[in-house]
């Protein structure tokens, strides 16, 4: 073998990926090696944070056992929930299966916590998509949204740079506000996304301004990044969806909310019923798989976000603008792209459908969809339908043709998924290395 031979990445032969893109995927590797080690460390801490979780727990294959009907002490529930709250650092956990989404998971902690005439204040922006029908925010009013029951919205923008307006918060929050809402994740938009230290500074300003408020967090897609939550740096309570990063790519559905006991406990009130709570829900056989999701989790969102890191380097190293950078400090899974046209954005995506290990064989379409003034391409091959913790790229058709993608649940997959995209896209004569 010539030092050259050994210096490139092998492939294995089946993927057919140019030499020269060969080349520049080392070096975009070679650059970011410092930022995979950081991520690394990251992992073993927090997967030996849940390996600790288990074992105070005392999880036991008993706990692995179906309930059906009421699901009245289902032991494997309950020490479920202990588990998610000894990892995530929180007084208590709600976990359940029977959350449907990111989305209803969030509705359920909203509704479960504020009462009418209540006034909460989102301090980050628009929320994400699915929430403002939810909020009912203006133009979004939907029926039975919070605005239904004379809840009251109002909201903070960020500023032009996409970071937290501090100083508006010093000035806007009075006790007047019961809630005050954070979301962690950039969603589909290109802000940065919130590291736990800046959600504390955020939580401190509210503390100090309504003593008595909730600070409650959108998670989702920021469990495991950091070696801890914002539940233990200032935040009342957060919530997330199990199908991504805290369900380890196991999880078939699901979601949690954790954070204080009284406020957890009022959001199991809403979830069953005003005094059942939490002592009800069968688990149906989902115990062993939410176990088996929560162990990994960890390992698996740090795969994810190496996936992203190497996607940032590998895509800059081709010219194109990416957001996050590859050395910036992430607080959740999603990596940018801005593709710049959309046939680069389309061979983008059909590529990555290539590096599934589902539906490898689909190619991907723009279509309209709803609530987009634009058609969207989504390209995702996944063993759980709609996981966004497995490899997954969408992108409406617009300006400036960007990109989100986001999971991985393993790193090598992953990246060989983002060289089939970047070889999808010089088959197409859309790359000149
Ligand atoms: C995914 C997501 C949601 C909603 O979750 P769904 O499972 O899609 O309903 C809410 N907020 C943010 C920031 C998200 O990323």
């Amino acid at each position: 073998m010539s030092p050259q031979e050994r210096k490139t990445t092998v492939v294995y032969p089946y993927f057919q990926i140019d030499e020269a893109l060969l080349k520049l995927s080392e070096a975009a590797e070679q650059r970011v090696i410092p930022v995979l080690w950081e991520i690394e460390r990251t992992q073993r801490y927090n997967q030996q944070k849940m390996l600790a979780a288990f074992n105070r727990a005392g999880v036991s294959e008993s706990h692995f056992a179906a309930s059906t009907g009421y699901g009245y002490g289902d032991r494997g529930r309950d020490v479920l929930d202990q588990v998610y709250a000894y990892a995530f650092g929180a007084e208590d956990a709600l976990v359940r299966w029977n959350f449907v989404s990111g989305t209803h998971t969030l509705t359920v902690a909203l509704f479960g916590l504020l009462r009418p005439g209540d006034k909460m204040l989102c301090v980050t922006g628009t929320p994400y998509d699915t929430i403002q029908g939810v909020i009912g925010i203006e133009g979004r009013e939907e029926p039975g949204s919070l605005k239904d029951f004379g809840i009251l919205y109002e909201q903070l923008d960020l500023l032009p740079d996409g970071t937290p307006d501090y100083k508006g918060m010093e000035q806007i929050i009075t006790p007047e506000y019961k809630m005050i809402y954070i979301q962690r994740s950039r969603g589909y938009t290109l802000r940065p996304s919130l590291t736990v230290a800046e959600i504390e500074k955020i939580a401190e300003i509210a503390k100090c301004k309504a003593p008595d408020c909730i600070v409650m967090v959108d998670n989702c897609y920021g469990e495991f990044i950091e070696r801890d939550e914002p539940v233990s740096h200032g935040a009342d309570i957060m919530a997330g969806s199990l199908i991504k990063n805290p369900g380890g790519g196991i999880a078939p559905t699901g979601g949690y909310i954790a954070g204080k006991k009284e406020l957890v406990e009022l959001c199991s009130y809403r979830l069953t019923t005003p005094g059942t709570g939490r002592e009800l829900g069968c688990t149906l056989g989902q115990n062993r798989e939410l176990f088996l999701g929560a162990f990994h989790a960890p390992h698996v969102a740090g795969e994810a976000l190496k996936t992203a890191v190497y996607g940032a380097a590998l895509f800059s190293a081709l010219g194109y603008s990416v957001t996050p950078s590859p050395e910036e400090k992430r607080g959740d899974i999603i990596q940018v792209v801005e593709l710049q046209n959309p046939e680069a954005l389309i061979a983008f995506c059909r590529g990555i459908q290539k590096g599934a290990p589902v539906d490898s064989f689909v190619v991907p379409e723009p279509s309209p969809m709803p609530g987009y003034d634009s058609d969207v391409i989504m390209a995702a091959g996944a063993f759980t339908l709609g996981s966004s913790i497995e490899l997954s790229a969408d992108a409406p058709l617009r300006e400036p043709y960007a990109v989100w993608m986001q999971g991985g649940v393993n790193y090598h997959s992953g990246q060989l998924g983002i060289l089939l995209a970047a070889q999808e896209m010089l088959n197409a004569g859309l790359l000149h290395l």
